[in-house]
């Protein structure tokens, strides 16, 4: 019964060529701009948040209700996770620090700073709805991707 669930969940991510890339997930979409992922447990249907879903089946650890788990690449709706804190894009909230850390250090240069988790929660909605919808209709397209967080309008589809 597990198996079949993780099939199902790994068919709703897309994953970017390179080992640092994000891995969008492109299931539902949550009125706050994070995902959402459908489970059965103790005979009932279930919601719950993806990048959390990721992090237990990478780590093998379940995360406590109250633990919050925090994107390193600040993208909601990324679920790349790791058990090895150096490659992932997701951290219980004790590691804080060390993804603050780390992104002053640099790696993350190359990407633009977005901060899309403190955006107001309206646009926030509508950058992962575009992400999704950018993902689903182009697969991974860098350009597209950087426009669709961005917030740039594309809107002339017969261009591609
Ligand atoms: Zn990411």
């Amino acid at each position: 019964m597990i198996r079949p669930e993780q099939e199902r969940f790994w068919s709703h991510v897309v994953k970017g060529p390179e080992s640092n890339d994000c891995w969008f997930w492109t299931g539902a979409i949550s009125d706050d701009g994070y995902g959402r992922f459908w489970i059965q447990r103790n005979g009932g249907q279930q919601a719950v948040r993806p990048q959390r879903y990721a992090h237990e089946l990478a780590t093998g650890e379940p995360l406590p209700p109250s633990m919050l788990l925090l994107h390193s690449c600040d993208i909601p709706i990324c679920v790349h996770a790791s058990a090895y804190l150096e490659s992932s894009h997701v951290a219980p909230g004790t590691h804080r620090e060390n993804m603050l850390d780390r992104a002053q250090r640099g790696r993350y240069r190359d990407r633009q700073t977005l901060r899309l988790g403190e955006l107001p929660r309206q646009v926030r909605v509508q950058r992962s709805l575009d992400l999704r919808t950018v993902i689903l209709d182009h697969g991974w397209q860098p350009e597209l991707i950087s426009a669709a967080l961005l917030g740039v309008e594309i809107t002339h589809p017969r261009l591609f």
